[in-house]
């Protein structure tokens, strides 16, 4: 047999987009695809070779810095929130040289801090969230001590999509000057294409690093995260000598390192421009509506009022649903407090995927 027709069918055993309901990707971008194609054989890890991509990812920092309130931004594109979170967290750690660090996260953050915690060996405190799953600041600072490095917020939970107080966290890192990492993997490229956008960003002094990752509502192709630092010491912070290759240091978790998802994010936000992310937001948030609509007609109720194109239905029996789903070729997630069935509305979940899902629900309800 042919590799190609020896591949094609392990690929046709995955799940088509067309059913994923939980996933935080989505579809690349026709753009994209092409931009990656035209870089695939580009290594950002030996920067010398490939002046023509350090540039343009110089340029899509200035971008993202554009869009993030920062004008002099210091970052790279990653591999993911996960890699994002854990240069934001070391760079903090790193600055402030504590004996034994701690850091001050929600209990909404995402399981990446488990990894960032055994890698980087600080301690995780866990702020409580309220009644609307943001954390609660009064927590954060009672946690609060003189061997903490960095406090968290999050914009865009993943199991959520609820936005932490960010503009309180701002403030009381400001008064106690410890580093505040925003997590925005998801967040970063849906609140600011909102209507009423909450202040998420560098607009806040306190913010020191934001993560925000093109592969999720930025449609680049896989893997593209970003890690976007205020001030260039943070950075600094994370550099190496690298004795072999055409730059003398390196700031980056990996080594070698792919700029297929720097063209790819480039090239999504310059063709569509900030007005036509913003079409593509308004669609993903009116497709979540319909299915809030089409999901309470079932006698399923939202466990908060969706922030943005993510949400959970409360569900005693979440898990069976989905098991009973996936049997199906479904796929949906669930949460465990409280149980229920999550979503994640990106580009690809249209609402003719939404009425045929729901038909499909109706089944196995019944
Ligand atoms: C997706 C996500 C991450 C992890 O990103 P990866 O790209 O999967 O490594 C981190 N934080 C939040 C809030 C996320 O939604």
């Amino acid at each position: 047999m042919n590799v190609l027709e020896e591949l094609k069918k392990f690929r046709e055993m995955d799940i088509p987009y067309s059913r994923v309901l939980s996933s935080m990707c989505t579809v690349s971008h026709e753009i994209a695809i092409k931009a990656h194609q035209l870089f695939i054989n580009t290594n950002l890890g030996d920067p010398g070779i490939f002046p023509g991509t350090v540039e343009l990812e110089k340029r899509l920092i200035e971008m993202i810095g554009e869009l993030l309130h920062c004008k002099t931004p210091f970052g790279y594109i990653c591999s993911g929130g996960t890699e994002a979170n854990i240069q934001g967290i070391r760079s903090a750690r790193n600055i402030k040289t504590k004996n034994k660090p701690n850091i001050v996260i929600p209990k909404t953050a995402h399981f990446s801090f488990e990894k960032i915690c055994d890698i980087l060996r600080i301690e995780v405190r866990r702020a409580d969230v309220d009644e609307s799953y943001k954390v609660e600041v009064g927590e954060v600072e009672s946690l609060i001590d003189e061997n903490t490095v960095a406090i968290v917020g999050i914009a865009g939970t993943t199991e959520l999509g609820q936005i932490d107080p960010i503009v309180e966290l701002s403030k009381l890192a400001e008064e106690k000057d410890i580093p505040l990492h925003i997590d925005a993997a998801f967040g970063g490229l849906v609140i600011p294409f909102m209507d009423k956008p909450y202040p998420f960003d560098f607009i806040n002094k306190g913010v020191t690093s934001i993560t925000i990752d093109p592969h999720k509502m930025g449609m680049a192709t896989i893997p593209a995260g970003g890690i976007v630092f205020r001030d260039e010491k943070f950075l600094k912070s994370l550099e190496v000598e690298t004795p072999y290759l055409t730059s003398r240091m390196q700031f980056t978790l990996t080594g070698t390192r792919p700029g297929t998802g720097v063209a790819s994010a480039y090239a999504v936000l310059r063709a569509l421009g900030f007005s036509g992310m913003r079409e593509i937001v308004k669609q993903c948030l009116k497709n979540t509506k319909i299915l809030v609509e089409e999901m309470s007609q079932l006698g399923f109720e939202p466990v908060i009022k969706p922030v943005m194109n993510v949400v959970a239905f409360r569900s005693e029996n979440a898990e069976d649903l989905k098991s009973e789903l996936y049997r199906r070729r479904w796929v949906i997630s669930t949460i465990r407090n409280p149980k229920a069935m999550r979503f994640v509305i990106m580009p690809h979940v249209t609402e003719e995927v939404i009425k045929y899902f729901i038909s499909e629900l109706k089944e196995v309800m019944k």
